[in-house]
């Protein structure tokens, strides 16, 4: 790949639609995602497989898995938090990827997915193993890793060693998760360098919320440190049911324009995903909280 290259992993189809109080049909989910792979995503957090009496929004995860658009070089993937979730993610037979979580806090891996921080590397091991074994991919995205909801500042040694534990396990990349949007540029850059020293050549996908405005920067941050993907919803949507107070994603179309801008590619085009922006707000009714779909085109079209 080269190195002026950004990946952009479109997550507004699962942690973008996660929170939301009103349920999305399945109708409009596919068509978000539709709109994503029509605007040059390649990778798309389509769903996740978890208790639906937890999170009511992604009950449908079967149906949206069985209704996703048929394109070659296009990577879906599936959320999933165990055992149970993984089975059913590849019984689809329709996602190429399982996305395991743990979570960097006993407190709030209780919250999200009740099991101790141990307990969820354990389980993303196993994940990642059940997908190899069918054929897919697995990667797992470490919670937390900035800052808890619940017990406040996370050491960097527990990140650094759960990396180090999920790394034996055979990820396709490890991802470092701001869930709560709590971390700052130099936190990042820290962090990012520090898992790259420690696993090498297994890659680094980074997730921010924009919930206290950091989350252009600490993207900027993570690209600088050699991070190169980068999770974003369109519009800047999603949440976290189990983080009190968790906000947006970076939204996909800021994130664009800024590394776009900066002289990296990304593959996606910056006017398609303003109108999905548009569409979605339609949908949901009100201004979504990405900036740049708000604003005047730059440069001018001519
Ligand atoms: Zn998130």
């Amino acid at each position: 790949m080269y190195t002026n290259s950004v990946e952009i992993l479109e997550v507004a189809p699962r942690d973008g639609l996660q929170n939301e109080k009103t349920v999305i049909a399945t109708d409009e989910k596919v068509s978000l995602i539709a709109r994503a792979i029509a605007a040059g995503a390649r990778r798309i957090e389509a769903t996740s497989f978890v208790n639906p009496r937890a999170v009511p929004q992604m009950a449908d995860a079967d149906e949206v898995a069985a209704r996703l658009p048929h394109h070659d070089d296009v990577t879906y993937v599936g959320l999933v938090m165990n055992q149970r979730g993984a089975e059913r993610a590849l019984a689809t037979g329709r996602i190429d990827q399982l996305g395991a979580v743990v979570v960097a806090t006993d407190t709030f891996a209780m919250a999200n997915q009740n099991q101790t921080s141990d307990g969820s590397v354990d389980a993303a091991r196993a994940i990642i193993a059940m997908a190899q074994t069918a054929g897919k991919t697995g990667q797992v995205t470490i919670a937390a890793a900035f800052g808890c909801p619940f017990e406040g500042e996370v050491a960097e040694e527990r990140v650094l060693a759960m990396v180090e534990s999920l790394a034996e396990a055979g990820p396709v990349e490890i991802g470092l998760a701001d869930t709560i949007g709590v971390a700052n540029p130099a936190h990042v850059d820290r962090l990012v360098r520090r898992v790259r020293d420690l696993v090498g050549p297994i890659p680094v996908r980074v997730h921010f919320h924009n919930t206290r405005g950091t989350g252009l920067a600490n993207v900027w941050a993570a690209v600088a440190a050699g991070a190169r993907t980068i999770d974003a919803a369109i519009g800047g949507l999603g949440g976290c049911p189990f983080a009190p107070g968790a906000s947006g994603n970076v939204a996909t179309e800021d994130v664009v324009y800024m590394l776009e801008r900066a002289g990296f590619q990304t593959g996606i085009d910056l006017g398609q995903l303003v109108e999905t922006n548009h569409w979605l707000g339609t949908l949901m009714g009100r201004t979504l909280p990405g900036m740049v779909a708000r604003a005047p085109v730059f440069p001018k079209l001519s």
